[in-house]
């Protein structure tokens, strides 16, 4: 009987085929693939100054151009560890065109990624963003977007060591060492008569070794308390030592709240636009970053997490990069303040920046409410504000506010002349006497100007453009590439591996 089941055939495969001529590798990758695109830039850029971090002599080295297209291409395509960039580099064909099979191992990459890039990274990204600016992509005629997210840093994520509990720790042991001293007074008075420190305020670990010492010497052959034999005993072995660690803490901590003991430049910082994370507080680092178009034109990182203090040095990193700062900024209400509006003026950028409850401000509920001073009537010709009751608010004393970053604000107070028995007394003033409220002229100013242009037409588009052109950006490199936490640690090298994301990203967004 015939069977009706046919034949089944099989492609030939034999892995162990011999080839007559092998293929080259640049046969076997796309006309237009991304790794041609990194090949390409990195080949037209000027590369000394990172020549220049070689040393001559030794064994030969892997040529830096090399080198750099490895990484560059290693973050394009989400592989950020130097191990798993090794790998590739033997089992990707990508990643051996680039490399002309050479087989550089993960100390290698590691130590050219944290040495030899640091201080020249930025020149090679600047000059990836001029062949942008060169070939229309951007324009630093047109407005730059600038955001900001936080990463988190390679850093124990339960080794924080808070500024505020080193003063509490340092005032315990003042205290308690002032105690110690007082009971060895109270059994050898005449012994320490000599001794007795300056004061307990000033205190630092050669002090209170010395005035142990000292409360050792005089109680030693007396009849000492146990608990405070144990005491002293701890504070002996303990004290010093401590005093000099939360002294080289707060060396490194700065003006900073925290630090990571595992890695001392992270800041503890709460992951607010993290999903993943939940808000939860982390060893992290803030990524400012301004773009166009979605290229990055520029990038810094910082150890605060507030965006305010950060617009100042990202512009001049932002200057340097592009041989001059970008003619328009657009940015959220983080950065709105006044030292900030005064910067971008006195630097011939216009702002497009947000200021706090600026949406608020548009609501009815804000626009009606008469206890924001916001919404009194000002003279400016007699220089009063007029209360809800029409009553002039006149100009009383001047102040000035020193911000945290050394900046100088104006205040200017202006006070009702009589709030007895108003009728809007509980609604527009509920402290004692006559109402008196306090403005930044030189704000009020600054704010008036920003809020017309935000709400021109052009300050509108600017407006929706924001999230689309610069969070976007955030949302690619983290949720699309997984780039959620930082590999290296420290300052430079967490700035380097920013700098290859922003290259990396930049390089993706052309080949699209
Ligand atoms: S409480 Fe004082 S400031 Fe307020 S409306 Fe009355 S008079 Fe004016």
């Amino acid at each position: 009987m015939q069977s009706n089941k046919s034949k089944v055939v099989f492609k030939d495969y034999n892995p162990k085929q011999n080839m007559l001529l092998p293929p080259s590798l640049d046969e076997l990758i796309d006309e237009n693939h991304s790794v041609r695109v990194v090949n390409q830039v990195i080949d037209h850029i000027d590369i000394d100054p990172l020549i220049k971090k070689f040393k001559g002599g030794g064994t030969s080295s892997y040529h830096p151009r090399l080198m750099l297209k490895v990484l560059i291409y290693g973050y394009l395509t989400n592989q950020y560890s130097s191990r798993k960039i090794e790998d590739a580099l033997h089992q990707n064909i990508h990643f051996m065109w680039l490399s002309g099979m050479s087989y550089p191992d993960h100390n290698t990459i590691n130590r050219f990624r944290s040495e030899r890039l640091k201080g020249v990274l930025k020149q090679v990204f600047s000059q990836v963003v001029l062949l942008l600016v060169e070939a229309g992509h951007v324009s630093l005629k047109e407005a730059a977007y600038l955001d900001g997210t936080k990463i988190e840093a390679n850093a124990n994520r339960y080794t924080f060591v808070w500024g505020r509990s080193i003063k509490t720790h340092r005032e315990k042991i003042k205290r308690q060492l002032k105690e110690l001293w007082a009971y060895a007074e109270s059994i050898a008075r005449e012994e320490l008569k000599n001794n007795e420190p300056e004061d307990f305020e000033h205190i630092d670990a050669e002090k209170v070794r010395q005035t142990i010492d000292n409360i050792d010497k005089a109680l030693s052959g007396k009849e000492v308390d146990k608990k405070k034999k144990q005491k002293l005993n701890y504070a002996r072995r303990n004290w010093p030592k401590n005093l000099d660690k939360y002294d080289e803490q707060e060396k490194q901590m700065g003006d900073r709240n925290s630090i990571s003991k595992t890695d001392p430049d992270a800041t503890f910082m709460r992951m607010k636009e993290d999903h993943m994370l939940n808000g939860q507080l982390k060893p992290a680092y803030n990524w400012q970053i301004s773009t166009q178009e979605q290229f990055i034109l520029g990038y810094t990182i910082h150890q605060t997490t507030t965006d305010t203090t950060t617009l100042q040095p990202h512009m001049e990193s932002l200057e340097e990069t592009l041989g001059q700062m970008p003619e328009i900024l657009v940015a959220d209400a983080g950065y709105g303040s006044e030292e900030n509006y005064e910067y971008l003026e006195s630097n011939g950028v216009e702002a497009f920046v947000k200021y706090n409850y600026f949406h608020k401000e548009q609501t009815k509920k804000w626009r009606e409410d008469p206890a924001r001073a916001e919404n009194l009537h000002y003279n400016e010709h007699l220089d009063c504000f007029y209360c809800p009751m029409g009553q002039a608010m006149t100009f009383v004393k001047a102040s000035t506010r020193t911000t945290t970053t050394g900046y100088k604000q104006q205040k200017h107070h202006y006070q009702a002349q009589n709030c007895t028995g108003c009728p809007m007394r509980g609604v527009c003033h509920a402290g004692k006497g006559n109402r008196t409220i306090e403005v930044s002229p030189k704000l009020m100013r600054y704010k008036s100007v920003i809020r017309q242009k935000l709400n021109s037409e052009q300050g509108k588009k600017y407006r929706s453009q924001r999230p689309v052109d610069v969070e976007a950006v955030f949302g690619i490199i983290k949720n699309n590439h997984n780039f959620r936490r930082f590999m290296l640690r420290g300052l430079d090298k967490v700035e380097i591996e920013a700098g290859l994301l922003a290259l990396a990203h930049n390089i993706r967004k052309m080949v699209n």
